[in-house]
């Protein structure tokens, strides 16, 4: 479970309700059972459950992070296909995560949305037994996000116009010091020209993930997948 730093004091995690609940009546667990707490920003402990108290019994060394910060640009699309975007890129290791208003991103999202979506990374990132939970940043128009946002490797996916494979770009650039990658991914009807050109003047390479067009939510485990291939094989 992942507790914030107010609930740790001397050694002891004063659970919350919703904590107690899911260890006691989800997971059936018992004073003494042990289970992994973290706190979202790289520490995890062993502990024991004792009545509403957490007793940390050890921090535990272990390393599940990418070696390499990944931030995904996403065109919001619509509907609640966002919801398995985060979900399915948390547990592959996303970064940081920027939903984007595009030119045909049809609604800017709710505050009420940007909370479930980080509350639906935080389920991932225990569930995929990640230290770091990532960043959902709040909803920002592209061009924003264009000049916001600096890393050593920019991609914009774009899978119609005969682009070199992302991969290609991947492999070439590991060698060389590299630990930050942007990378965009456009709404279901597709970036426009004037977005692409914006993105290419901005230093960013148009790129494809394959021949087949994917849906904008899987777009972006296919671009995750390929880097954690490289990366950590
Ligand atoms: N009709 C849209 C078009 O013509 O571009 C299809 C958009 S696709 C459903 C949604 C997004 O996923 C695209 O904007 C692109 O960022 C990404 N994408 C999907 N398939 C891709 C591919 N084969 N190569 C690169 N990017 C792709």
């Amino acid at each position: 479970i992942v507790v914030s730093p107010s609930q740790l004091q001397d050694n002891q995690i004063s659970l919350t309700p919703e904590q107690l609940h899911y260890l006691v009546r989800v997971l059936r667990s018992y004073d003494g059972d042990k289970f992994i707490a973290i706190d979202g920003t790289g520490k995890w402990w062993l502990t024991k459950l004792q009545g509403e108290f957490g007793i940390v019994l050890e921090l535990l060394e272990v390393q599940t992070e990418l070696p390499i910060s990944v931030t995904l640009l996403l065109a919001l699309p619509k509907g609640n296909g966002f919801d398995d975007v985060v979900r399915a890129c948390t547990e592959l290791g996303v970064a940081n995560i920027v939903p984007v208003l595009s030119d045909r991103t049809l609604l800017n999202p709710s505050p009420q949305k940007l909370e479930r979506w980080r509350r639906i990374a935080i389920e991932a990132t225990e569930q995929s037994e990640r230290t770091i939970i990532p960043t959902i940043l709040e909803p920002m128009t592209f061009k924003a996000a264009l000049s916001a946002l600096t890393a050593e490797q920019k991609y914009i996916c774009e899978g119609r116009n005969n682009n070199p494979h992302l991969l290609s770009y991947l492999q070439n650039q590991k060698q060389i010091t590299n630990n930050q990658i942007i990378i965009a991914i456009g709404p279901e009807g597709g970036w426009t020209d004037t977005e692409l050109q914006l993105a290419t003047e901005t230093g960013y390479q148009p790129v494809s993930l394959g021949k087949r067009i994917l849906r904008a939510i899987t777009a972006p485990t296919v671009a995750l997948s390929l880097i954690s291939a490289l990366h950590e094989v």
